[in-house]
């Protein structure tokens, strides 16, 4: 399924045992509200893969929306709510734009003619929103990409739209995390790859524990950038 260029070897993560990291940060900074390119969203049928999953029609999802207004409490037929499912769905649309998007196929485009360069390519504070699927509520926040090209390179917009295409679904922190890395390693084969995700979980501000001021970092590194002294180096670089 996934892009694998001939010639290179596949690069060796540290998977199992500390290759993806999670530690809640205490800090005061606060997460700027990110937006997203706008531009998305054909219609959610259209990408369904037939035969996977049961086809949600419109109505359905508006009707759901409804039932969750009413179990919060509110009269979803009073005024200022009627319109309220249909921009819900819409803003689904968006928010979960990603299970339409292939993120393999984004970065089946690159390229060779990079006259040598082989240092690192550091990409930082490319906006995050996504949606925790445990309480579905989002989670923002940024994450930083380095990549070590062993003979090619992608286009950096592509990795923002790796991080976008990854993040717009129902995620967990460290899955993400380690998705965005594993497609770059597959698309490029690259000497090494590293990712870090800074996020604040609303989940964890709005209810339960209601933990103000904590984000949560993951980092997920491969192949050379998992030994010493480059991971530390690595490390230093993209904590910035
Ligand atoms: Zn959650």
């Amino acid at each position: 399924m996934q892009h694998q260029p001939t010639g290179s070897r596949p690069i060796r993560g540290n998977r199992g045992g500390n290759g993806c990291i999670a530690w809640i940060v205490i800090t005061n900074e606060v997460m700027p509200m990110l937006e997203f390119d706008q531009a998305l969203a054909p219609p959610p049928a259209a990408a369904q893969r037939a035969g996977e999953r049961p086809q949600t029609t419109r109505a359905e999802a508006e009707a759901a929306v409804r039932t969750l207004i009413r179990w919060a409490g509110d009269d979803p037929a009073r005024e200022g709510l009627l319109a309220t499912p249909a921009r819900v769905v819409r803003a689904y649309e968006e928010w979960f734009a990603g299970y339409r998007q292939n993120p393999a196929g984004l970065l089946s485009r690159t390229f060779g003619e990079v006259a040598g360069y082989d240092e690192v390519v550091i990409l930082r504070d490319i906006p995050l929103q996504s949606t925790c699927e445990h309480h579905m509520a989002a989670i923002r926040g940024v994450v930083h990409v380095a990549y070590q090209p062993r003979q090619r390179v992608v286009g950096i917009s592509k990795l923002a739209r790796l991080v976008e295409a990854f993040g717009r679904r129902l995620q967990i922190q460290e899955r993400l995390t380690a998705e965005i890395a594993d497609t770059l390693a597959q698309a490029l084969q690259p000497r090494g790859v590293a990712v870090i995700v800074q996020a604040s979980h609303e989940c964890l501000s709005s209810r339960g524990v209601r933990l103000h001021d904590v984000s949560m970092q993951t980092r997920r590194l491969l192949g050379e950038f998992t030994q010493e002294p480059r991971r530390r180096e690595i490390l230093a670089t993209l904590a910035g």
